[in-house]
């Protein structure tokens, strides 16, 4: 199924998928996957495993979906292509407490300087600024991670950055030539659906366990883990470690 993908509030989101969560088979098998993994106790381990286990989860859904669906066309996206990076992504609890571990254990000090300075820029930039006021600044404020012409977190990137991709990389340039990013792409519009069902789906095992859910910016959701120090315990304690 190929389609035009929508972009709202400048960010690859699809609001008509989150309508139809209550009858997603989709969102119904990563919640339960979800509560297998919370069932066995709330710990370090099992929060850590939420965010892979899911992403997993939709890249076999995507394989098989696609097994007996075989697209028509072939993804256009290649690496040192990243017009799609200079959107604002939101993300889930269990995607940023991944990344944060992720930026814990694999940037150096000075990574993570050269980290802080992207988010304090991003932030100074986007921070309480209308929609209109954030496509001006569209092309100085590229996604935190995105350093020397890649992504920084690309094995632990969000769900929305994997659901992301285009079949035309003009429709994408055109978009950030002209600063209007909802022109959208041609693309699999089955893969967004996946990848944002799973997502939900874990979203709302979470919220049934009493842990703090929803979605937030990742600029200001990494810049407050890293600030905060300990997000990983908090979170399992129920506590709402991401101010919105
Ligand atoms: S997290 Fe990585 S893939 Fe996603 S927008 Fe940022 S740089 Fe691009």
């Amino acid at each position: 199924m190929t389609q035009r993908s929508p972009v709202s509030d400048g960010k690859p989101y699809r609001e008509e998928v989150e309508e139809d969560h209550e009858e997603d088979l989709v969102l119904l098998v990563a919640k339960d996957m979800a509560l297998a993994i919370l069932e066995r106790g709330l710990t370090r381990e099992t929060a850590m495993a939420l965010a892979p286990h899911g992403l997993a989860l939709a890249e076999r859904m995507m394989e098989h979906f696609e097994a007996k669906e075989p697209p028509s066309k072939t993804v256009a996206c290649q690496a040192g292509c990243y017009y799609c990076c200079f959107y604002q992504v939101i993300l889930t609890p269990p995607e940023a407490l991944l990344i944060g571990d992720y930026i814990d254990g694999a940037f150096s000090r000075r990574d993570k300087e050269d980290l802080k300075g992207r988010i304090s820029h991003v932030l100074a930039l986007t921070a309480g600024k209308s929609r209109q006021e954030r496509l001006e600044v569209w092309h100085d404020t590229p996604c935190i991670f995105l350093a020397e012409g890649g992504c920084s977190v690309y094995a632990v990137r969000p769900f929305v950055c994997r659901a992301w991709h285009s079949l035309d990389a003009s429709h994408c340039k055109q978009a950030f030539d002209s600063r209007y990013p909802w022109q959208g792409t041609d693309c699999h519009v089955h893969r967004y659906h996946i990848f944002e069902s799973v997502r939900a789906g874990i979203n709302t095992a979470t919220t049934d366990f009493g842990c703090q859910g929803g979605t937030m910016e990742m600029a200001k959701t990494i810049d407050q883990y890293l600030n905060r120090g300990n997000a990983i315990e908090a979170w399992i304690q129920g506590k709402p470690v991401f101010v919105t």
